[in-house]
């Protein structure tokens, strides 16, 4: 049984003092939900700040980048062991990050590796654009992804991967329930062809696009996704809870259902 997960993409916003507001807000809530990961992902400038808020807590940290070097003359960058010393998690590859700094596949590929190195869980983020979609291109374009964000990477015990529509992220209009279900089918039998069928069954699987607490339930009760990948809803402290709040509740009366 896979344990849902949901991560709040926090992308370039909050300062140090308005992260920690914001924790502080969500921390109560969200500590008391049982049966998903919660997981917070803030700018880096914040991760030590809210690392101490919730310490203690169920609620577990992660970063939004990576570099993939461990250390040396690399500007600006980020290394995994600095990283594994102060969260658990590292979202890799997300389409703005591809976009927006000509991320490729090649390097991808090398941070899933190093973050796997340094004991980092990462958040494997891919998607096809709207035009891709388009074309019918989907399929054929998060395969392609998926294969060479994983090229010559032995172990994905720890990874969990983010179905993450290009067209859905920021824009409002979230996939269906049932059309990323059908995707996430897909990646799934990839990751067995690649790996096999008991790591491709253990493996988490997320949505992300567009989710809100309005929506959340629609890709919960698909019995291919086990969480989301969470960016503007997990800003809005009551959104954010209330999301995982769901989660827990339909996951928990689905476990229910499969026990009895
Ligand atoms: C994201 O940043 O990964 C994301 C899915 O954003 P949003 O929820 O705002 O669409």
């Amino acid at each position: 049984m896979r344990v849902p997960m949901i991560a709040g993409n926090w992308k370039m916003n909050t300062t140090v003092s308005e992260a920690i507001e914001l924790v502080n807000k969500m921390r109560q809530g969200l500590d008391e939900i049982a049966n998903v990961d919660k997981v917070i992902c803030p700018p880096f400038i914040s991760l030590a700040a809210v690392g101490e808020l919730i310490k203690g807590s169920s609620i577990k940290l992660g970063a939004q980048n990576i570099y993939f070097e461990e250390k040396g003359a690399y500007t600006g960058e980020i290394s995994p062991p600095m990283l594994a010393d102060l969260c658990e998690f590292v979202i890799i590859g997300h389409s703005e990050r591809r976009h927006y700094f000509n991320e490729s596949g090649e390097m991808v590929n090398k941070k899933i590796g190093a973050a796997l190195k340094a004991g980092l869980k990462p958040i494997l983020c891919i998607g096809e654009r709207l035009e891709e979609n388009e074309a019918g291109r989907a399929e054929e374009v998060i395969t392609e992804q998926l294969r060479l964000s994983l090229a010559e990477i032995d172990y994905i015990g720890s990874m969990t991967i983010a179905y993450e529509p290009v067209w859905a992220i920021g824009t409002g209009k979230a996939a269906t329930g049932g059309q990323s279900n059908g995707t996430i089918g897909l990646i799934r039998r990839n990751i067995s062809e690649l790996y096999d069928r008991e790591i491709a069954q253990g493996l988490r699987i997320l949505y992300g696009g567009s989710v809100t607490a309005d929506n959340i339930a629609e890709f919960i009760q698909q019995p291919e996704i086990d969480g989301a990948l969470v960016g503007g809803a997990s800003l809005k402290a009551d959104q954010f809870v209330s999301i995982v709040r769901q989660t827990s509740e339909i996951r928990g009366e689905s476990d229910r259902g499969e026990a009895s």
